[in-house]
């Protein structure tokens, strides 16, 4: 296999070996780790047939993170993907209404955050290792709703990190808040700032980018690091599903041979729909990635004209975890659109910074057209829920109404017939109330959440899962808060 080396997006770092990518996070001049090339499956889907998720995880990942050995993979891969799943699927397919619904909410948060997230602590204990890193690793990490559990269920006691979650205090759901309040763990920290998710994953990045300060860490015996999809230890493992899902549907007989699926995705970050697009650059055949959008369409936008631009209201959504306009991961697209050119992404991230827009040139935007950008409104989202709903006796939770609901519209204007998986990033019960609302069609703003609990139950005839069984009665560990700005004085004062 050939060795895999990670550059900058940004051309500030070279030659990073993926351990070393793993435990920086983001690399030192704020750009994000890219393979030097994307590797090609080197067995096809027909081949992985019979496959378990954790063997068909190992084919993928080792191509990726090539200074890992086979025995250390291994272990980090059987050591995620375990009895935490409540099914030995780990991602199973659920056909409705003619589509392919991918459940990424099997893991112990109920969202597809664990994916990734039961799998980075290990992979980065194993870096960590490797590197002979002997400071506590700090994980710093931004949340627009459900990284910030997924993060901290993984990271909790693991012997030599920390962690520190800042999310928005009025932009997440009940049960959102109360998963990561709750969370037990003598390393884990949570913060709520008064700001939105953008002003917290900014605030984090500055924090990286504070070359002072992290001296100052270092003498205090601490390394930072991050569990946000900027991390390429979150990316790797997120190929995984899409492959897994196309072997299943050939297992399955719901396709043969080598015929393209489209792929669409509730999309905040950009980082799982980039997951889908390496998969398609390793060789899975994906025709369309349709990139999901809510009212916060910035990505829709982009899509249409080739300018991304992030001036505009922060609309808070019933899909919060997507309620975004600064998509981190679409500069690790820029970067490859502009054929690897560092100097051109720089030159447009700094114009996102400093005047809030960009426009990508003809070619660029010539060399992202597998993308397809699709939006739902707040209605629109609800509609499709209950439609489902009503029809198959399916239910999904709003992100993934989002997606449905994308797919759905450009099925009928496009006519396309093409085989989609539609990726159902969170369990309904993670959002009970606008999921609720959406099949009944009223509106429950006085009702307790987990009133709705035996509601759903019957609605839907899968049993609430243990994450929300156990929430109800979980004490509440943790009350901080502050705003964007103090940020980093937070940090180091929950570091004394
Ligand atoms: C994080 C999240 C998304 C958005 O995923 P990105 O990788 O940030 O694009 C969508 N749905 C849910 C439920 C999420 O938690």
């Amino acid at each position: 296999m050939t060795d895999i080396y990670y550059s900058s997006t940004r051309g500030g770092e070279r030659g990073v070996t993926a351990s070393q990518a793993i435990l920086k996070g983001l690399a030192k001049d704020g750009g994000l780790f890219m393979p030097d090339v994307i590797p090609a499956l080197d067995i096809s889907p027909a081949e992985m047939a019979g496959m378990t998720y954790q063997e068909v995880a190992y084919e993928v990942m080792k191509l990726y993170l090539t200074d890992f050995t086979e025995d250390e993979l291994k272990s980090c891969i059987s050591s995620a993907y375990d009895g935490k799943f409540d099914t030995e699927e780990i991602a199973p397919l659920a056909k409705a209404d003619g589509a392919y619904y991918l459940e990424l909410f099997h893991g112990s948060t109920i969202a597809f955050k664990d994916m990734a997230l039961s799998i980075l602590p290990h992979l980065m204990t194993v870096s960590a290792r490797k590197n002979k890193a002997d400071h506590t690793i700090v994980i710093l990490t931004a949340t627009s709703g459900d990284t910030g559990k997924a993060a901290m269920a993984g990271f909790a006691d693991v012997e030599g990190t920390r962690i520190i979650v800042f999310y928005p205090k009025n932009g997440v759901s009940r049960v959102q808040e109360l998963q990561m309040l709750t969370q037990k763990g003598e390393n884990t920290s949570v913060v709520g700032i008064s700001g939105n998710f953008d002003d917290a994953q900014n605030g984090v990045k500055k924090i990286f980018g504070d070359r002072e300060f992290a001296k100052e860490l270092e003498e205090r015996g601490y390394q930072l690091s991050s569990a946000n999809s900027i991390n390429i230890g979150r990316l790797v493992p997120q190929i995984v599903y899409y492959v897994y899902a196309y072997v299943k549907l050939l297992e399955h007989g719901e396709i043969s041979g080598d015929e393209a699926i489209n792929v669409t995705v509730p999309t905040g970050n950009f980082g799982n729909i980039l997951a889908a697009y390496l998969a398609k650059r390793m060789g899975l055949p994906i025709k369309t990635l349709l990139c999901a959008s809510n009212d916060n369409k910035v990505l829709y936008d982009f899509f249409r004209t080739g300018i991304y631009d992030r001036r505009r209201e922060f609309i808070l959504t019933s899909s919060p975890s997507m309620d975004i306009l600064i998509s981190s991961n679409l500069e690790r697209l820029i970067y490859l659109s502009a054929g690897c050119d560092a100097a051109k992404t720089e030159e447009l991230m700094a114009s996102l910074t400093g005047e809030g827009s960009y426009g990508v040139s003809d070619e660029m935007k010539k060399n992202m057209s597998d993308f397809r950008g699709g939006f739902a409104t707040q209605e629109e989202n609800a509609a499709e829920i209950r439609r489902l709903y009503d029809r198959t006796g399916y239910l999904i939770d709003t992100h993934t109404g989002v997606a449905s609901c994308v797919y759905r519209k450009y099925a009928a204007e496009t006519g396309d017939q093409t085989k989609t998986v539609i990726a159902s990033t969170a369990s309904p019960y993670k959002f009970l109330k606008s999921v609720m609302e959406a099949v009944s069609g009223t509106d429950g703003s006085e009702t307790d959440e987990f009133s709705l609990v035996p509601e759903m139950e019957r609605a839907s005839g899968v049993p609430a899962p243990a994450a929300i069984r156990d929430l109800q009665n979980a004490a509440i560990r943790h009350n901080r808060q502050c705003s964007p700005e103090e940020m980093k004085e937070t940090v180091s004062d929950i570091l004394k």
